[in-house]
């Protein structure tokens, strides 16, 4: 305690936490996540439809467009919300209410709740982010009869929740991936970022393959293809959300833009050392290599130049992510 608070006062601890987080990060991707198996019986889906209710542009001016992640996931038999937007002004009713009700959403319509991992543009608010845990709005909204799937580390107060640390079935034909870990700056403890599980969602949409859904995508593109190529040893249909891709400006700047939040902290490198256009291009050669019939990237953590050179890259297979705009596969 006495030694971490004296290099917390010398500014070392969080270099400690990033490569400490990294090493840890590592360990368990090799040890946990090349072992993991697919489920059994996770069964197909025939339909899947992903409608963003919450992210960065939204389809006309009635819905808020937010830098965070909501998206609503039906299958031929369930409904998942997957994350909870931002709230980044602590309202209610939330801008993911707000949205919801506009787009004619009920929260009966909605049977299961996964949360990608304990970030505030992910969980409905920095507060939840301090308190690992998460909430629809600023007031109370009763989630107790969804089944809830967290990352670890994340509990909540009121509700049953699962937490997941390997693949496991969500649904009929939805697995998650089970967490892929990423040490992020600033982290270490002394503040609330740092060693971060992240989960997405891969569905077996029936006659087509897999399609991926990633929350802020801080595991990595080329770790997240790998795992699901190794669960499902066939070929990936499509991959939508979040990759974090700030190259040229962030989504979540303060103090007039002088802070670029994501470009600064959310990408496994130091601060010092953002994510340049050679490392998104060869994130993007090694996606084409999985020959993807469908690409969607968010904008919440994504910057225009990078969502502009996904349309190129992909063409035909390119498709806008836009709140209220439904995907349909
Ligand atoms: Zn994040
Ligand atoms: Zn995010």
């Amino acid at each position: 305690m006495i030694l971490k608070a004296m290099a917390g006062i010398l500014g070392l601890w969080p270099f400690i936490g990033f490569y400490w987080g990294k090493q840890k990060a590592d360990i368990f991707w090799e040890e946990k996540c090349k072992a993991w198996s697919l489920p059994k019986g996770i069964g197909t889906t025939e339909s899947l439809t992903i409608l963003p209710l919450i992210d960065w542009y939204t389809k006309n001016g009635e819905l808020t467009g937010e830098p965070g992640v909501s998206y609503l996931i039906k299958t031929d038999h369930n409904t998942i919300l997957f994350d909870l937007g931002f709230n980044e002004h602590n309202e209610h009713p939330s801008p993911l209410l707000r949205n919801m009700s506009k787009l004619g959403i009920s929260l009966d319509d909605i049977d299961t709740l996964v949360i990608s991992h304990p970030h505030m543009d992910h969980v409905g608010g920095i507060k939840n982010q301090f308190k690992k845990t998460f909430s629809l709005s600023k007031e109370y909204v009763d989630l107790s009869d969804k089944v809830i799937f967290l990352p670890p580390g994340m509990t909540h107060p009121d509700f049953n929740v699962i937490q997941v640390h390997r693949p496991i079935r969500i649904a009929r034909g939805v697995i998650s991936t089970g967490p892929i870990y990423r040490s992020i700056f600033l982290g270490g403890g002394l503040f609330p970022m740092g060693f971060t599980p992240e989960q997405a969602l891969a569905i077996n949409v029936k006659d087509k393959g897999t399609v991926i859904i990633v929350g802020c995508g801080h595991q990595g593109l080329d770790r997240i293809l790998e795992l699901v190529h190794q669960l499902f040893n066939k070929s990936i249909y499509g991959i939508i959300g979040g990759l974090h891709f700030p190259v040229t400006e962030s989504r979540i700047s303060k103090l007039d833009g002088k802070i670029q939040g994501q470009k600064l902290f959310g990408t496994g490198k130091l601060p010092w050392d953002p994510i340049t256009k050679e490392e998104v291009m060869s994130q993007i050669s090694n996606l084409k290599s999985y020959k993807p019939s469908l690409v969607s990237l968010s904008a919440h953590d994504s910057c225009d130049w990078s969502i502009e050179t996904f349309k190129e890259e992909f063409g035909p297979n390119y498709r806008e992510l836009v709140v209220g705009q439904k995907i349909t596969i």
